[in-house]
């Protein structure tokens, strides 16, 4: 619903949105499957509160990704697809490419393996891990009790992954709280309003913000200090926002930081 209000209002991201909500209508089944699969139970059980990532490998969840894959593929651009195709084919390959992503290490070897650039094909493992993560965290429970992880940047206490955004929203004790939103599990956790949550700047002066009259509740969050910018998702004005699909269409807001020679901290799903 969202995905059709934001393609009506913002026509140029339409062809965007359109293979975002196709890959949204893929991972709702893998959510479900995975709320009772017991590889789920033992990945919310990882040590100190955190989810253990590891558990996200073995036949089924090997077989679920190659089907992931081959169910993309028709919605898929010219640089997606082919990838999609050779990983629905591809046993070991495939696997290699999860347990790379789940160890969080660098993919240049499943990709040369696959005959493809590393930056693509992240949207594989990523895409498909997500509902899995997502069902994880959502049975460790409460997201306040997380153990925070100290230094920058600033990362999951759930995962342990990149937050994709920051989100600006009214809590019954504090205005405007500030909390960033994983880029895989989708782990909403508190963060101080005014630091960088890439280097941890603190200086005012350091820390600007861009908006447009397109998108009255997103804004870019920059810290020259580090030149890194992440998306804000603010709540308070628009309350029918839904944060990963609403960051997603803003592409402009991509566009203009590019432009100013930033970098993001996390890109987002379909690397942007
Ligand atoms: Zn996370
Ligand atoms: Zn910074």
């Amino acid at each position: 619903m969202r995905v059709g209000k934001l393609q009506a209002d913002h026509p140029h991201a339409a062809e965007l949105l359109a293979f975002y909500e196709r890959v949204l209508q893929l991972q709702e089944p893998l959510y479900g499957r995975a709320a009772g699969a017991s590889w789920i139970a033992r990945a919310a059980a990882g040590p100190g509160g955190r989810l253990d990532l590891a558990q996200f490998a073995g036949w089924e969840i090997n077989r679920l990704f190659r089907r992931f894959a081959r169910d993309v593929q028709p919605a898929a651009n010219d640089v997606l697809a082919p990838i999609a195709e050779r990983l629905a084919a591809a046993r070991s390959p495939a696997a290699e490419l999860l347990a790379a992503y789940v160890d969080g290490g660098a993919l240049d070897g499943p990709a040369a393996d696959l005959g493809c650039e590393p930056a693509p094909l992240e949207f594989f493992p990523r895409a498909f891990l997500q509902p899995l993560a997502e069902a994880a965290a959502e049975q460790c429970g409460q997201t306040d009790g997380a153990p925070y992880i100290p230094g920058f940047p600033a990362r999951c206490p759930r995962c342990g992954r990149l937050p994709l955004l920051d989100l600006l929203q009214d809590e019954p004790e504090t205005k405007g709280a500030r909390h960033l939103l994983c880029a895989l599990c989708a782990t909403a956790w508190r963060f101080p309003r005014a630091m960088c949550p890439a280097c941890g700047e603190t200086r005012a002066a350091q820390l600007r913000y861009h908006e447009t009259d397109a998108w009255p509740h997103l804004r870019v969050e920059e810290c020259t200090s580090c030149g890194t910018y992440l998306k804000t998702v603010d709540l308070r004005t628009d309350g029918l926002a839904v944060p990963p699909v609403d960051e997603l269409a803003a592409v402009e807001l991509d566009l203009w930081a590019v432009g100013q020679g930033l970098g993001k901290l996390q890109r987002n799903l379909l690397g942007l």
